[in-house]
């Protein structure tokens, strides 16, 4: 089983635990139930390669809010207000693949973007 990072939300330490791959929840040392963290780079769920796409790209020492709440709680919600932040709209309906509002374009939108901005390749 693959590990992953889990926050407590009685005594809020994070620590590292082997979970299967759908579990959402843990058991801290305190007795605490946890919450799974987004854990960018292993144990990755397929079905969320966008979410891996935008932590990448977002800038993890800024101070603006949507950043923060996003990589505080990378949740679609947190995801859509941070888009709004950087001036980009998920895909309604009827764009991209029917009923994904999350596609793969939108992540090459966003890291052509960061890619431009940093001036790389
Ligand atoms: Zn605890």
């Amino acid at each position: 089983m693959p590990l992953y990072d889990f926050t407590c939300r009685v005594c809020g330490r994070t620590f590292e635990a082997m979970a299967a791959m759908d579990a959402g929840e843990g058991t801290c040392l305190c007795g605490g139930s946890a919450k799974r963290l987004l854990s960018v780079g292993r144990g990755y769920r397929a079905d969320a390669d966008w979410l891996e796409s935008v932590a990448v790209v977002a800038e993890k020492d800024s101070d603006k809010p949507h950043v923060q709440a996003f990589l505080a709680d990378p949740s679609r919600a947190n995801y859509r207000r941070w888009m709004h932040g950087e001036g980009l709209r998920p895909l309604e309906d009827g764009e991209g693949r029917r009923g994904v509002t999350t596609s793969p374009a939108v992540g090459r939108e966003v890291l052509e973007r960061f890619k431009t901005r940093r001036g790389s390749v």
